[in-house]
Parts: C-alpha cells; sequence; structure tokens
C-alpha cells in the first residue's frame, strides 16, 4: 500500500522538501507519497488529526506550525523538548503522535560535512538570531563542542532570554550582546552561523561586516534561498569558508525518511545538484 506522508505549513508552495523526499522514494524505488500540505494556523490541529486518520505516516511541519505541532505530540525527544519546537510528526500504530526535533542534528551534520567536525571545538561560536531556528543551532554548536556561543541579535532581550533558557541544557557558556558589540567580539570567532531571515528571498540582506573576522573563520548560513547570500558572497570574496543552508535542509530530512519509509537514505552529490538546479529556476 502507498505510504503517504508530506509537509505542512503555510505558505508551502515554495518547499523544497517534496523534491527532497520524492527524490529519494523514486532512487529506493519505494511506493510512497509526499505531498505539500498548506494548512492555515487555525485549522492545524484538526488537519494534523485528519492526515493522521486517513494513514499517514507523519508530517515534516514547517513555519509557522512547529510549537502547535509541540502542544499536539504525546511524546517529545529531547531536542523537541528543549526548543519547545517540532519539526517531525510521527503517527504510531497504537494512534499516539510522537514529536520530534531535528534540526539540530540537521545543522551539526551540514557543519561538521562542511568545515569538519573541529571547526568550533573548544573555540568560540557566535550565533546570529534568537528565533525559533536558533534554539536548534546553540544544541546543534554545543554538540560541535563549542566553549563559547555568543548569540548576537537585534531585539537584545531575546537574546538573553535565550541565553538564559538554553544554559542548563548545554556545557559551553552562552553570551548575548545586540549587533553593536559585533566588531569587538568578530577577532576571536571561529565560526558564525546566521540564524535570522535576513537574506532570506524577500528579505533584506544582513547588514554585517565580516572585515574583523580572522583568516580562519567559517560561515554558515542557514537562509538556502537564495543559494549564495549576502554575507556568503562577503566570506566568500574575503576568502572565508562558507556555506548557506541547503545541507541543513537535506540533513534534517534524512531521520525523517527514515521514520516514514523504513530507509535510511544516503546524502549524494546528484541530490544536491537536483535542489540547487530547483532553487535556480
Ligand atoms: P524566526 O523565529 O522568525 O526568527 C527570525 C530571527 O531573525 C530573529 O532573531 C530576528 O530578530 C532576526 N532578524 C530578522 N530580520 C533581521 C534583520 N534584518 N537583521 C537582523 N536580524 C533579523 O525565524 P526562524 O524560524 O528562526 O528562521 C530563521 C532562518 O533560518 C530563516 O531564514 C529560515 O529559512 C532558516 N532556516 C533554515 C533551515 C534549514 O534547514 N536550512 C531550518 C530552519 C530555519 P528579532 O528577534 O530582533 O526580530
Amino acid at each position: 500500500m502507498t505510504v503517504p506522508a508530506g509537509v505542512a505549513g503555510w505558505p508551502i508552495a515554495h518547499s523544497l522538501s517534496p523534491r527532497l523526499h520524492g527524490y529519494w522514494l523514486q532512487e529506493y524505488g519505494i511506493d510512497g507519497v509526499y505531498v505539500p500540505l498548506p494548512i492555515a494556523r487555525e485549522d492545524f490541529s484538526v488537519a494534523v488529526d485528519g492526515l493522521r486518520r486517513a494513514g499517514f505516516a507523519g508530517l515534516n511541519v514547517t513555519v509557522p506550525h512547529k510549537e502547535a505541532a509541540f502542544a499536539m505530540a504525546q511524546t517529545l525527544d529531547e531536542d523537541a523538548r528543549i526548543t519547545g519546537a517540532v519539526n517531525l510528526l510521527l503517527f504510531h500504530r497504537d494512534g499516539t503522535i510522537g514529536g520530534r526535533n531535528t534540526d539540530a542534528m540537521g545543522l551539526a551534520a551540514s557543519v561538521a560535512e562542511e568545515f569538519g567536525p573541529d571547526v568550533t571545538h573548544g573555540k568560540t561560536a557566535v550565533l546570529l538570531g534568537a528565533g525559533g531556528a536558533a534554539r536548534a543551532a546553540i544544541l546543534a554548536l554545543a554538540r560541535l563542542g563549542a566553549a563559547k556561543i555568543r548569540i548576537v541579535n537585534r531585539s537584545h532581550g531575546k537574546g538573553e532570554t535565550l541565553a538564559r533558557q538554553l544554559q542548563p541544557h548545554v556545557s559551553c557558556r552562552l553570551t548575548a550582546a545586540g549587533f553593536e558589540d559585533w566588531p569587538v567580539s568578530a577577532s576571536e570567532t571561529a565560526l558564525v552561523v546566521n540564524a535570522t531571515s535576513a537574506g532570506m528571498k524577500g528579505n533584506p540582506p544582513l547588514d554585517l561586516s565580516l572585515a574583523a573576522l580572522p583568516a580562519t573563520a567559517a560561515v554558515y548560513d542557514l537562509v538556502y534561498n537564495p543559494l549564495e547570500t549576502s554575507l556568503t558572497k562577503q566570506a566568500r570574496e574575503r576568502g572565508l569558508r562558507s556555506v548557506g543552508g541547503l545541507g541543513m535542509l537535506i540533513q534534517q530530512a534524512v531521520p525523517a525518511f527514515a521514520a516514514f519509509y523504513g530507509v535510511t537514505p544516503t546524502v549524494t552529490p546528484q541530490l544536491r545538484a537536483c535542489l540547487q538546479q530547483a532553487l535556480a529556476a
């Protein structure tokens, strides 16, 4: 029987997830479908219940539903509990709903793949942003062994709240600052992670100079549309290692596909090229 799964969000038309999961379904010859599900905020819980009853294996969940998915799940993995957000809902045979967050694992895997596992080990990382993705990024950077994570956010209070909330869950030191402090901290930064929504297609670029970063620093931008942001372009032009967030998107999908369809997929250059082509179109 065909196994259905999908991604729930609003808007969802431009999501790459159907293409990503569709690629693996075809590659592994699996009898499954993966569909985009445009679900408005107020319809989320009713829609999820209907999809569960209709036999869906589960759902990926994106903006604006990650907190609502957290509230619906009867069991949660550790990352979902700590971040308060769920990006993967699994419908179990006994009728219960499991919630997981695979963003932190996805980012850690992608950073390690792009820059090596020790890029921030024992060093200082700067995290730009203090929204939902920043929560997952703190867990990822802590797991990569960062000694200190400096959260730099436009609204200063939000960064401080985030540092306070997540500090008990990580062994590295979390501090918070505004963008005005950036030039001071830049010189001791090994890795910069952009988890703001600035630079995304349709949003203004991030107004940040990388001039004071050491030549050994690396820059990871969670934004993957466009493939090159003003931040990664600036880093490239300065000769710094830099990459956008497509690898994170792919890596966070690996455990979702495995949970839906029972096969752990391999990430190949061909898959990446297929997604890059879709983004460039
Ligand atoms: P969010 O909760 O809305 O948070 C947005 C953050 O961006 C806030 O900290 C906000 O600061 C900051 N911000 C927005 N515009 C800014 C600007 N012009 N200058 C400086 N800071 C600005 O969003 P999110 O869900 O965390 O997502 C953040 C980004 O990560 C998005 O681009 C999203 O696409 C990306 N993402 C990528 C992946 C992936 O797989 N690659 C996964 C998840 C998310 P204030 O607090 O001051 O408003």
